[in-house]
C-alpha cells in the first residue's frame, strides 16, 4: 500500500511535468473506484495546473477554479507519458496535457480515489486530520500533551489520522522500535523525553523513505512498468520469530487494534 513516502515521492515525481501546464482533458475509462470519479473531472477543459500539493496521503492538483483530490488506494500508481500509449486493463484514468504529455493512474483493485473539491476547506475527506508528522505543529511537546489520560494502546493511537497523518502501520512499528517504547503501553504512560524521541524519530524515518524515494523519481517517465515503491531497511515490521538486529532477542508480534505488531521486548519498554 502507498504510504506517506511513496505519495510525497509521487507528487515529486510528477509535479514538475504538470505546474505551468494545462489539462486539455481527462479520459475516464473506469469511474468506479472506492468512490465514483467526479463528474466535473470527466468535464475538465483547459484547466492550468497552479501547483501539485499533498495533506495526509492524498495529492491535490490545484487548478483555478477547484482542486483534483487523488487518493492512491491500495494499489494506485501514477505516471507520465511522453506520449500516448495505449491502456491496459487498470489504467482508469488519463489526464491529457497541452505539451503531448499524459498523467496516467493506474489503479487494480480500484480503492484509489479521484475527487474535486471547489475549496480545500469544503473537502469532506480532508477535514478534521492531524497535523502533518514533518510539519513543525508535530513535535514532542504536541504528542506529550496529547497525550495525558488517552489510555488506549500507544500503537493504535499514533496511527490515527486525528493524532497525526501518514504514520502507517509499518512506520508504527518501526518507530516504536527506534524510540524504545513498548507498543501496548497506554498513551497516558509515555514521559515527556519518550514523546519528544518518538516524533524525532517518527520524522527521521519518513524523511529517510522519502529521501531513498527519490531514487526512484526518474521512473516517473517511463513508459512502461510503474514507479516502483522502495524497499525500506526494517528493524521489526514482518520479523515475528527473527532475532533482533540489536540485542538477538526473537521479535515478538500481537494484534493491537487488528493490526500486526512487532517488537522486541528487551529493547522495548
Ligand atoms: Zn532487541
Amino acid at each position: 500500500m502507498p504510504e506517506l513516502p511513496e505519495v510525497e515521492t509521487s507528487r515529486r515525481g510528477i509535479e514538475p511535468h504538470l505546474v505551468g501546464n494545462v489539462i486539455q482533458y481527462a479520459e475516464v475509462r473506469n469511474s468506479r473506484l472506492r468512490w465514483p470519479v467526479s463528474g466535473k473531472i470527466m468535464q475538465l477543459s483547459d484547466c492550468r495546473v497552479i501547483s501539485v500539493q499533498r495533506r495526509a496521503k492524498y495529492l491535490l492538483l490545484e487548478l483555478a477554479d477547484g482542486w483534483i483530490i487523488i487518493h492512491l488506494g491500495m494499489s494506485g500508481s501514477l505516471r507520465i507519458l511522453l506520449e500516448e500509449l495505449p491502456p491496459e486493463k487498470h489504467d482508469h484514468v488519463d489526464l491529457i496535457m497541452a505539451d503531448g504529455k499524459i498523467l496516467r493512474y493506474t489503479d487494480p483493485r480500484r480503492f484509489g480515489a479521484w475527487l474535486w473539491s471547489d475549496t480545500l476547506d469544503e473537502c469532506s475527506v480532508l477535514a478534521h486530520l492531524g497535523p502533518e508528522p514533518l510539519s513543525d505543529l508535530f513535535d514532542g511537546k504536541y504528542l506529550y500533551t496529547l497525550s495525558r489520560n488517552k489510555k488506549t494502546a500507544i500503537k493504535p493511537w499514533l496511527m490515527d489520522n486525528k493524532v497525526v497523518v501518514g504514520v502507517g502501520n509499518i512506520y508504527a512499528n518501526e518507530a516504536l522500535f527506534v524510540a524504545h517504547i513498548l507498543p501496548e503501553r497506554p498513551v497516558h504512560s509515555l514521559t515527556e523525553q519518550e514523546a519528544h524521541l518518538l516524533a524525532d524519530t517518527i520524522k527521521q524515518i519518513l524523511r529517510r523513505s522519502i529521501e531513498q524515494g527519490g531514487t526512484t523519481l526518474k521512473d516517473f517517465l517511463q513508459s512502461d512498468g510503474k514507479p516502483g515503491y522502495f524497499a525500506q531497511e526494517l528493524f521489526v515490521y514482518g520479523k515475528k520469530g527473527e532475532c533482533c538486529s540489536i540485542c538477538g532477542e526473537k521479535i515478538e508480534s500481537v494484534k493491537l487494534g487488528q493490526r500486526s505488531t512487532f517488537f522486541c521486548r528487551q529493547c522495548q519498554h
